[in-house]
């Protein structure tokens, strides 16, 4: 008999908010596509879950993106995000149809939901994960190695809930590429009914004030020129270079703490997290903490004078050398190459 009898597929909490789907959902399911390839022999399904009101057409999306199966729970109560009401509904989809893992966005809402759910179910949850894969070594269930950064971003830990299913965790927004969808993709819709253990609100929301974003959301610039201390004195020509290049400027927390940006801009572990096709680094060491936010970009362009600097091992390409001498010179190369 097979260890958790019952417990079967990799389901994805798909967040979505006034209708439109969070990226990241689209981007743990494009994952949860390559780990059920991985165990063939167990014969997994990618299941979506979408909670909202008025969201049932949303369910092709989902498909579209690779969900084979999506559970739709449509109900006015779920409107908007309510941690009681939620935290209820998804609870009950677990009870129903008992998923061997369940992956949720670290996003604010992710962050407050899953871990209710877990503590409800009695659940293991790993928190802000970075990297899932499957237990090569396990052969007749499906455990899940799930690494985050740990003590203050200098180790990573892998951790597995041997002894509990659903195995739960929280993974980073843009850690994992989306694949394109298929429109054509065909998948089954399942309205699911929920019964709430009370109606009755315990918090009520008074107002939503939404954050007004000054700038770029840095997360979807396609190109990031990022200063780090060693060019925190010349911002303007590093901006100057990545508005050349038609990308946005982003930098490193030494030069947030250094006050010379806003945190909004920072890429890194308590930073954000980016994959653009193009980033280049100057006057950026290269600290696990920065390169956390930064490692999946495309293609990495480090500056740096020191040429033992640790960016380098991660970099596609490198100039040795001072950022306010070679900047210059690349903002003058690329205006020439236009
Ligand atoms: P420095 O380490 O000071 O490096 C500056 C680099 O610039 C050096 O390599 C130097 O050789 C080079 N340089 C100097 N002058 C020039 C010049 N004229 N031309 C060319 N090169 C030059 N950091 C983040 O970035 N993001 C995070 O989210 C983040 N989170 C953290 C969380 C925790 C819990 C902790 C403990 C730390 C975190 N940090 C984070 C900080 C991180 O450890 C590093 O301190 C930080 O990334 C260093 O920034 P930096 O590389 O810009 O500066």
């Amino acid at each position: 008999m097979a260890k958790f009898e019952g417990y079967k597929d990799i389901y994805v909490f798909v967040e979505q908010k006034n209708g439109e789907i969070a990226n990241v959902g689209y981007e743990l399911i494009s994952e949860a596509r390559k780990l059920v390839a991985s165990i063939p022999h167990m014969n997994f399904e990618v299941v979506g879950v979408l909670l909202g009101e008025g969201i049932a057409d949303k369910a092709q999306d989902v498909i579209a993106h690779g969900a084979d199966k999506v559970i739709v729970v449509d109900h006015p109560l779920l409107k908007g995000y309510s941690t009681q009401f939620y935290a209820d509904a998804l609870t009950q989809v677990i009870e129903t149809y008992k998923p061997d893992s369940l992956l949720t966005g670290a996003t604010v809402l992710g962050r407050d939901l899953a871990p209710r759910v877990a503590a409800r179910l009695n659940a293991g949850l790993t928190a802000d994960a970075t990297k899932i894969e499957m237990d090569p070594e396990k052969e007749d269930e499906a455990l899940l190695l799930v690494t985050r950064p740990t003590f203050g971003g200098n180790l990573f830990g892998t951790i597995i809930c041997p002894d509990t299913r659903p195995q739960m965790a929280t993974i980073r927004p843009n850690v994992f590429s989306m694949d394109a969808p298929d429109p054509t993709r065909k998948g089954e819709v399942v309205m699911f009914e929920p019964k709430f253990q009370s109606t009755q609100p315990q918090v009520v929301v008074k107002e939503v004030i939404e954050k007004v974003v000054e700038g770029v959301d840095i997360t979807k610039a396609d190109i990031l020129v990022a200063a780090g201390r060693g060019a925190e004195d010349c911002l303007d020509l590093v901006k100057a270079v990545a508005e050349e290049l038609g990308g946005e400027l982003a930098v490193s927390r030494a030069v947030v703490d250094d006050g010379y940006a806003e945190k909004d801009i920072q890429v890194g572990q308590t930073g954000k997290t980016v994959r653009p096709s193009l980033y280049i680094a100057c006057g950026i060491s290269g600290a696990c903490q920065h390169v956390a936010g930064m490692e999946k970009s495309d293609m990495i362009i480090a500056i740096n004078r020191d040429p033992q600097a640790e960016i380098f091992s991660i970099a596609n390409m490198g100039f040795v050398g001072d950022v306010k001498e070679v900047l210059p010179l690349l903002k003058e190369e690329i205006i020439k190459a236009k």
